[in-house]
């Protein structure tokens, strides 16, 4: 039986974040039951960082993780984790009061907000259809970041391993028992005892409670997809914005590696599992850039889907669990686990070792009882 003081189980961008900072101040080993990184929502999401997406919450954990994407710490560090990528945010003139509402929101946050007209998008993005029917108004955010999913999950497990932090692979968690003031958890190769368990499963984490004999917070995956298609010959979109309705029953649009990249942000409930794209989802999301657009898409090129996992609030979970010691939760990164996750390790490093609330998140107006797991039990 290997003794640590810190267990991390799951391996996406929540789990080796925060491992990353705890394993500064404790011996922590990280668990992941797949053989890399990030193969299930962290390797799938559109690695987008921006204002226009969750609550006040929501925004201010954002707005935090500014300091680790610009700046990273470590042996590159100076050398950011993201590249300058506007987005746009479009409505048509039955849904104007949701960009409204979005525009005062997203002010809240970010100096970088700009209203524009239909001439104005359609400079930004030539084969918008604007005016009668189309886009009417819209919101820029030159504050919009893309970020790189796979250089964040290994910069993560770089500073995790050169803190004396270990990583394990094909390590799926099979058991978690209570005995004394330890957690007994089993994986197929190896037992460990832990004084602390962190619970990153993300979909997974509900069932990971239960096996625990925890109350499971009460998450549901949803399905999201996304398809990648060819531009049009000979037009280079490379500097096009991420473009997104501000409606719900619309789609987002953005260039990557030469596709164009679309979802119709679907929110399809999901069993936790390696969760495959729906034919009538991808072609939701074809028709609905069709619609909003003068594209047509003619070859789908790259597809997949991922699973977005929320509570109740929507607002991602860390903290110790009220009914069992020692036993942590970070869990319900929803649709904005990656543009959040400096934020969020930051918030559990300060939670699990009982350290000072950090200056920075509460600047940027988020505070412990926004994100503990005490507030969904009511
Ligand atoms: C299509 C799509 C688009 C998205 N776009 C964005 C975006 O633009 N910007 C953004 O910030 N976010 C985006 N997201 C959300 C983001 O991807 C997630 O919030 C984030 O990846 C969640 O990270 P996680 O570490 O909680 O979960 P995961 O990455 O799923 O990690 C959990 C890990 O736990 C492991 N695990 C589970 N059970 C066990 C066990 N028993 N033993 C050991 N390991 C276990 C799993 O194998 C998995 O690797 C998007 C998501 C999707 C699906």
């Amino acid at each position: 039986m290997k003794q640590v003081d810190i267990l991390v189980i799951g391996g996406g961008i929540a789990g080796v974040s925060a491992a990353a900072r705890f394993a500064q101040r404790a011996s922590t080993v990280l668990l992941e039951r797949e053989s890399a990184l990030g193969y299930h929502s962290s390797g799938r999401s559109a690695t987008f960082y921006h204002f226009g997406i969750g609550d006040d919450a929501v925004r201010g954990l954002t707005a935090a993780s500014r300091f680790f994407f610009a700046n990273p710490p470590g042996e590159e560090a100076g050398s950011p984790l993201w590249q300058e990528k506007s987005a746009l945010f479009f409505a048509t003139s039955e849904t104007m009061d949701q960009l409204e509402a979005l525009e005062t929101e997203m002010r809240r946050f970010s100096d970088n907000i700009s209203r524009v007209g239909p001439a104005e998008m359609q400079a930004i993005v030539p084969v918008m259809k604007v005016g009668d029917g189309g886009a009417v108004a819209g919101l820029v955010d030159t504050g919009g970041r893309k970020l790189d999913a796979d250089l964040l999950l290994q910069k993560n497990m770089r500073l995790l391993r050169a803190a004396g932090g270990e990583v394990m692979f094909n390590a799926c968690v099979t058991g978690i028992v209570r005995e004394g003031d330890r957690w007994i958890v089993d994986t197929p190769d190896q037992r460990y005892a832990a004084r602390t368990v962190v619970n990153a499963a993300g979909a997974w984490a509900d069932e990971l409670a239960v096996m625990a004999g925890v109350r499971p917070l009460g998450l549901t995956p949803l399905r999201r997809t996304i398809i990648g298609f060819d531009p049009p010959q000979g037009l280079d979109v490379s500097g096009w914005p991420f473009l997104k309705t501000v409606f719900d029953d619309g789609f987002y649009m953005l260039p990557d590696a030469g596709l164009l990249l679309a979802s119709p942000m679907d929110v399809t409930p999901s069993p936790p599992c390696d969760v495959q794209p729906d034919d009538y989802e991808m072609a939701l999301a074809a028709w609905r850039v069709e619609e909003a657009t003068t594209l047509s898409v003619q070859r789908i090129a790259a597809r997949w889907a991922g699973l977005r996992t929320f509570v109740a609030d929507k607002v991602p979970t860390a903290g110790f669990a009220p009914d069992a010691p020692g036993f942590f939760w970070l869990a319900g990164q929803g649709g904005y686990g990656l543009q959040t996750s400096p934020a969020m390790a930051l918030a559990a490093e300060a939670l699990l070792f009982g350290l000072p609330w950090p200056e920075l998140l509460s600047e940027h107006g988020v505070e412990p009882h926004q994100i503990r797991p005490e507030r969904l039990f009511g």
